[in-house]
């Protein structure tokens, strides 16, 4: 039943949790690496547009430090991006050693693209739009082919066990309901987003925010949930969960947004237009697809499907053509910038707990995040986090065992139709009142229609409780912020409060 093996336990497998696993394996110590669904199910295997790192020789860690500073509208933590900027191009060197293939031009060098607000080409891509999926393939391999891995699909994180002031542990299940109690010297969530919390997500299905919840139940401080990223231009489906994402890398190339009439309308918005950010872009599609429709048209670019198969492919089962139709498109909740609050070696408020990738609030995004920043800050401060982990398991640290407990026999009932109506309502609030554009009197609502699903929600339902936890969290965080910043726009407080910097 219970294991007291001193092996640290690693929940999620995108980029960060793939990465921490392997970094600490390969700094010789064992692993559990944990994932609620398949290998495949994860943002980042989805991820389109790329990887942004200074390798260029005509870019620098300064720069690209510059622009994430820029994009973070005044939030950023300087040091933690000065982190992500310069340890970054290490990394992906490192990534490239263990198997990533990348785009390369004619000559054989790495193809670098361009997305809005980077002042220069620094995307790395592969197969066009398949970035993510290339990575979550290598970095598979590599975790699946080391024997210090234990790799554990469908098994899913429950629960934290505290000792004290430690997380000393985890409760797991397994498909089929079978709780198992494991001690871990240390924890590290990386288990990405919360879109699914919304009604329009690009975001797959595993994206329900559990990490977040894991950690506040567990004591942990949670920070700057109401900065979320609304991507402008998802494939506009009514009824079609996730949105299928049109990647930004589209806009770089040259593709337009249009109106109804075929006229580009974001430079009424912002005078860089289609490369204005991401913010920016998503109120003025918003504005537009409410009043008769905004469209991405990348009709005019030359071999668009060979560039963005991907895409391609997404926009065909939806019975429409890259380069023969408009498509129209909406805002989709995207990318959170906060999470669980980190020091820069991913450690949180509470010791024995790691948090790395979507999951974690390191600092390096502020208020808004770069575009293609988020797989770098995965990559780099995962290796931080198991570089730190090792540490401590340098010093053979003890760790109790333990026996479930009752009630985490249950495998829980949120699949019922009263648990799926409550997740329904919690969606539709978040969407409506802490979306694009919030208010004092949506978010008082939003706050009272979630505590009241909160305090009626069926017992034994644990994981649409983990949800409405959070959701209370991100609607308290947006009511608090009493200015517009980033991914926070209030239209009661329109204008980004002065900063005091010392
Ligand atoms: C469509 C799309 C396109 C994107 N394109 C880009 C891009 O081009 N460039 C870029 O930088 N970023 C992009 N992003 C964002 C980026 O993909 C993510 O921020 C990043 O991949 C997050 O990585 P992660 O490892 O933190 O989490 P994820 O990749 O989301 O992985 C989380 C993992 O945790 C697991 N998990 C969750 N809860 C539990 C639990 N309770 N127990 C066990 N396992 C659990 C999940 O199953 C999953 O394996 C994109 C996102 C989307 C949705």
């Amino acid at each position: 039943m219970s294991s007291a093996r001193a092996r640290p336990l690693v929940v999620g497998t995108g980029i960060a949790g793939l990465w921490a696993a392997w970094r600490l394996a390969s700094e010789g110590h064992d692993v559990l690496l944990v994932t609620k669904a398949t290998l495949q199910d994860s943002n980042t295997a989805w991820a389109q547009g790329g990887i942004a790192v200074a390798l260029d020789a005509a870019d620098s860690p300064a720069q690209h430090a510059a622009d994430t500073i820029a994009a973070s509208d005044g939030l950023a933590d300087p040091i933690a991006v000065e982190v992500l900027t310069r340890e970054g191009p290490d990394r992906v060197r490192e990534l490239l050693e263990l198997g990533a293939v990348f785009d390369r031009d004619a000559d054989g060098e790495l193809r670098f693209g361009l997305e809005a607000a980077h002042s220069r080409a620094r995307i790395l891509h592969a197969e066009g739009d398949r970035t993510g999926a290339m990575l979550v393939a290598a970095l598979s391999k590599v975790v699946l082919g080391n024997p210090r891995i234990e790799v554990r699909q469908h098994c899913r994180v429950r629960r934290l066990l505290r000792r004290g002031d430690r997380v000393v542990g985890a409760i797991l299940l397994n498909d089929a309901g079978e709780p198992e109690a494991v001690a871990a010297p240390a924890v590290i969530l990386a288990t990405g987003g919360c879109g699914q919390l919304f009604e329009i997500t690009t975001n797959p299905p595993v994206a329900t925010a559990d990490g977040w919840a894991l950690a506040h139940s567990a004591g942990a401080v949670l920070s700057h949930l109401e900065f979320l990223q609304f991507h402008p231009t998802a494939l506009h489906v009514p009824g079609v969960n996730p949105a299928p994402l049109l990647t930004e890398a589209l806009r770089g190339a040259g593709a337009w947004l249009v109106d109804a009439k075929g006229e580009r309308f974001v430079f009424d918005a912002d005078p860089r237009g289609e490369m204005a950010p991401r913010d920016i872009v998503a109120r003025a599609v918003a504005h537009r697809a409410y009043r008769g429709g905004a469209f991405l048209d990348a009709r005019h670019l030359p071999n668009v499907e060979q560039a963005f198969p991907g895409v391609a492919a997404l926009v065909a089962a939806h019975g429409l053509s890259l380069a023969h139709d408009l498509l129209p498109v909406a805002p989709a909740m995207h990318y959170a910038m906060g999470g669980i609050r980190t020091d820069l070696a991913g450690g949180s408020t509470v010791a024995g707990l790691w948090a790395v990738g979507e999951c974690a609030n390191t600092g390096v995004h502020g208020a808004n995040r770069l575009a293609s920043n988020s797989l770098l800050e995965g990559l780099v401060f995962a290796d931080r986090a198991g570089r730190a982990v090792g540490e401590l398991l340098a010093g053979s640290p003890k760790v109790p065992s333990f026996a479930p407990a009752p009630t985490d026999w249950d495998a829980g009932t949120d699949a019922g139709p009263i648990a799926t109506a409550f997740r329904a309502r919690m969606r539709s609030f978040l969407t409506r009142e802490v979306g694009l554009v919030r208010t004092e009197p949506g978010l008082a609502e939003a706050e009272l229609a979630i505590a009241d699903l909160r305090r009626r929600v069926p017992s034994g339902a644990w994981h649409t409780a983990d949800q409405l936890r959070i959701a209370a969290e991100i609607a308290r965080a947006a009511r608090g912020r009493r200015e517009s910043r980033g991914g926070h726009r209030r239209a009661d407080f329109p204008n980004p409060k002065p900063r005091i910097t010392a």
